[in-house]
């Protein structure tokens, strides 16, 4: 039983239906989803910001995680032996995810 499954990217109707799953390389088991309304099908995580992620997802958070304590970008890049773009690209992907606190407490 899915507790959650995202809304059709074609009709956003939340009427999609489980059709198959697959193994990915990286992140375990996803799941194909199945609009009968638009006849199309489309990965869970189609059109989020992990869509078409290739690295584990926690090897992420361990960078992102030193960036938020304070790590510079340069330093962040050679002690987990990433490229700098590889850092800005998952920072610019993922902070949208979640507000930062004082975003949250901003009154003009
Ligand atoms: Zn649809």
């Amino acid at each position: 039983m899915e507790l959650f499954s995202p809304p059709c990217p074609c009709c956003a109707q939340d009427e999609v239906h489980h059709h198959a799953n697959y193994m990915t390389q990286a992140h375990g088991l996803r799941t194909i989803l199945h609009c009968r309304r638009c006849d199309i099908y489309f990965s869970e995580t189609f059109a989020t910001p992990l869509a078409g992620l290739r690295t584990p997802l926690s090897r992420i958070i361990e960078v992102l995680k030193s960036r938020t304590e304070g790590m510079s970008l340069n330093a962040t890049a050679r002690t987990f032996s990433v490229s700098k773009n590889s850092v800005i690209a998952w920072e610019r992907r993922l902070s949208g995810i979640k507000p930062t606190k004082d975003a949250l407490c901003f009154t003009p």
